[in-house]
């Protein structure tokens, strides 16, 4: 299941094919689904405790991609980018259309004389040899998703896209099976837009009102060559979030996060990262305040099309997850003094 989520087709704004995938897969252990008016998937798995309170999880199901512009007089294609697109990473890679178009990324100048993320240099060349043949395959706002299909490499590493989120849509999807009865309801929310700025947790969250918001989204690997400045690595377990650019979590909830991992011998390491954001910074601020936590999977190369991930880490995402949702958390929302 994983291997399919990550291979299907879904830049922002355009995630019907992933939420469709993922309707299949929870069908039969949600007490309700709803789709709202943007796109998010929202499931949610009843709980039966006697002061129980709402906790939204939450997983992207879009991917970073490229839109067309513009159409050359030639046949090219200039784009924008969707997402925390690199120029870098972009260049000479495979893309694909929605409708199966394919094509390479190509530049007007050499990548190593790029100034910053100069994106408006990048072309998608189709083979198309002028405007009217290309205009035959794809048209202006087109979207194109980067070709990465997964692989298993060494030890409990694999490779693919757009493992940035779906490896935490299928940590959400396995979680929920696993699940018991949960104390707290557990809306598990497969959001839309998150790379485009976490827009689809933003409305979510204002539907489920969560008492508690649980972000499951990628976190560096700090184990490369040169790049050593965050704790997170592959191999070490489910990654709890401690802050990141967007948010800092709540620190009675991350205690109780750390106690269940102990508890139930759940392999974790913590995650500070320096830059980038997730859904937890959406949840924390809406709804006049949410206390917000998040589980990370560490991820090398993430935003490109070759990111490695360890299958270990996420079945330990997967355990971290079900139990810390289904257990009778302390949450304190509000305290009148
Ligand atoms: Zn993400």
């Amino acid at each position: 299941m994983l291997k399919t989520l990550v291979e299907l087709w879904g830049v922002s704004g355009y995630e019907k094919q992933v939420s469709d995938y993922i309707v299949e897969q929870v069908k039969d252990y949600a007490d309700e689904i709803v789709r709202d008016a943007i796109g998010n998937l929202i499931v949610l798995k009843k709980g039966n405790g006697e002061n129980k309170k709402r906790i939204m999880a939450a997983a992207h199901m879009d991917e970073i991609g490229l839109s067309i512009v513009k159409i050359t007089n030639e046949g090219f294609l200039k784009v924008k980018q969707m997402g925390g697109v690199s120029a870098h990473c972009s260049f000479m890679n495979r893309v694909i259309f929605r409708n199966g178009v394919v094509g390479t990324v190509a530049a007007y100048a050499k990548p190593e004389d790029y100034k910053s993320n100069q994106i408006d240099k990048l072309y998608i060349d189709i083979g198309a040899s002028s405007k009217e043949e290309a205009e035959k395959l794809v048209s202006v706002g087109d979207c194109a998703m980067f070709e990465g299909p997964y692989q298993e490499l060494a030890g409990r590493n694999v490779m693919a896209k757009a493992f940035d989120d779906r490896s935490a849509c299928y940590i959400q999807i396995e979680a929920l099976k696993k699940m018991g009865t949960p104390y707290h309801d557990v809306y598990f929310v497969f959001t839309v837009q998150e790379e485009v700025g976490l827009r689809g947790s933003t409305t979510a969250a204002e539907r489920v009102k969560p008492d508690l918001g649980i972000a499951v989204d990628i976190t560096g690997s700090f184990d490369v060559p040169g790049d050593e400045h965050g704790n997170a690595v592959l191999g070490k377990g489910a990654a709890i979030k401690v802050n990141d650019a967007s948010v800092i979590c709540d620190e009675d909830m991350v205690n109780q996060m750390i106690e269940c991992a102990k508890q139930h011998n759940v392999a974790y390491q913590l995650d500070v990262l320096a830059g980038g954001g997730t859904d937890a910074g959406a949840i924390n601020k809406s709804n006049q305040g949410v206390k917000a936590v998040g589980i990370s999977i560490p991820t090398r190369y993430g935003h490109s099309p070759n990111s490695i991930i360890n299958l270990d880490d996420v079945q330990a995402c997967i355990d971290l997850l079900s139990y810390y949702a289904q257990s009778p958390l302390k949450i304190v929302t509000e305290e009148i003094f």
